[in-house]
């Protein structure tokens, strides 16, 4: 048996990430509803509660009345303890916005990309270019950034060197954005995928608040997954779970922009619906200015015309089917539909897309699952992005990190040792 040992500090951290993490995510709340939420003592929860107030990251929030007792005050995080910042990294442009702890968007800067392929000096650039910009536009100093959130498409590796890899952007093998960013500001940066970034944000705020077990599904030009199981992002080895557009749904079906055949992607992301529409119509496109339009243009010709009916109704079959494998695999109680493009079809057809994953799905994990809509619209992901910082606050229990801490480093020297059978 291997011997649990943990220290003071360690012990006094984890209470705090607990009960700090309550009071964010479902609070205003009161000292009496923490000790029932938590598996902390009243004593515990009063006294980190009277720390939280005295460093200012907590504040009152009025009060409610209690049966026969005294009102209970309630506690919240305060909205202006910190400010984080979220960088969207797009195909076509870098957005960078500045949000206070209550995720209310302050400022905002936009840098459209001219090159494509996406030159990775010049993404850095736009970022600490938006990320000097959004302060100055909001006015605060840089000491109150609790750090900065970067979201790319494609695969992040979180480790050390910050690698993404994004065969859209050009970045097959391979960019150490964590370390070209970190080399540039002493901000504290996290980076991830920006589907994980906007499922964490519909967890938080949106669609997916009060599950444990979740699948944000995002539907856009490419597709993706971000699953969460127990509370926490599900990542696979190295970060790259989730990979729901490249799962296959017909073998030896139609080719993919990852090369290989059949994927779910192929049939159901924006490219791959408007690529299926054109080969049905002889060759006509679907009339847009851009992807966006012409799927919209599309939807909205499903009454009137044969074809075009045809080819959405073969997409909500096929989203069904591949919601359907979400559903077997991970058990979800909740799978949130979303991205513009799923948006759109789900406006339109969510009863038709669920009946078609009934239709693919075991019975008894259907019935355990509602399919629901994304909350905070497909542009949320600089918000998802800004999560990052906060989550990394939260699980620090509040403690303020130096800049360009990692998670190896939290800890500190251990003190003190308990020992603990
Ligand atoms: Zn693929």
């Amino acid at each position: 048996m291997v011997a649990r040992r943990a220290t003071v500090r360690d012990m006094r951290r984890s209470n705090r990430a607990v009960l700090l993490s309550k009071i964010y995510l479902e609070g205003p709340l009161s000292r009496h509803e923490l000790t029932q939420l938590t598996s902390l003592s009243p004593a515990s929860v009063s006294t980190l509660v009277a720390e939280f107030l005295e460093e200012g990251i907590v504040e009152e929030a009025g009060s409610v009345e209690s049966d026969g007792g005294r009102p209970r005050i309630l506690l919240q995080v305060a909205p202006t303890f910190g400010h984080v910042i979220g960088v969207d990294v797009g195909e076509t442009r870098v957005t960078v916005e500045l949000f206070d702890m209550s995720m209310a968007a302050l400022a905002k800067a936009d840098y459209p990309i001219e090159s494509q392929p996406l030159e990775p000096n010049a993404t850095v650039r736009h970022v600490l270019d938006g990320i000097s910009a959004v302060i100055a536009q909001a006015g605060v100093a840089q000491s109150g950034i609790l750090g900065v959130g970067v979201a790319f498409p494609g695969v992040v590796d979180t480790g050390e060197e910050g690698l993404v890899h994004a065969q859209t952007l050009g970045w097959a093998d391979g960019v150490p954005m964590g370390a070209m960013l970190r080399a540039g500001t002493d901000l504290p940066i996290h980076i991830d995928n920006g589907a994980k970034t906007l499922g964490q944000a519909e967890m938080w705020f949106g669609a997916g608040r009060g599950t444990q077990h979740a699948v944000i599904a995002l539907v856009g030009s490419g597709v993706g997954a971000a699953v969460v199981a127990g509370g926490a992002s599900y990542r696979g080895s190295r970060s790259s779970a989730g990979e729901w557009g490249h799962t296959t749904l017909v073998y030896g079906g139609r080719t993919c922009r990852c090369g290989a055949r059949g994927c779910l992607e192929a049939y159901v992301g924006a490219e791959g619906i408007l690529d299926r529409y054109r080969e049905a119509n002889r060759g006509r496109a679907a009339q847009g200015i851009d992807e966006e339009s012409a799927i919209g243009a599309l939807i909205a010709s499903a009454e009137t015309s044969k074809t075009a009916q045809k080819i959405l109704t073969e997409t909500v079959g096929y989203l069904g089917a591949g919601i359907g494998a979400l559903i077997n695999l991970f058990n979800p109680e909740r799978i949130v539909l979303g991205g513009w493009a799923g948006m759109a079809l789900g406006t339109r057809w969510l009863p038709q897309i669920r009946a078609a994953a009934a239709e693919h799905a075991l019975q008894q994990p259907f019935s355990q699952a509602t399919i629901l809509l994304c909350e905070l619209g497909p542009d949320a992901v600089a918000l998802g992005a800004a999560t990052l910082p906060v989550a990394r606050l939260l699980a620090d229990g509040g403690l303020r990190l130096a800049a360009g801490s990692t998670p190896a480093g939290v800890r500190g020297p251990r003190v003190r040792r308990l020992t603990a059978a």
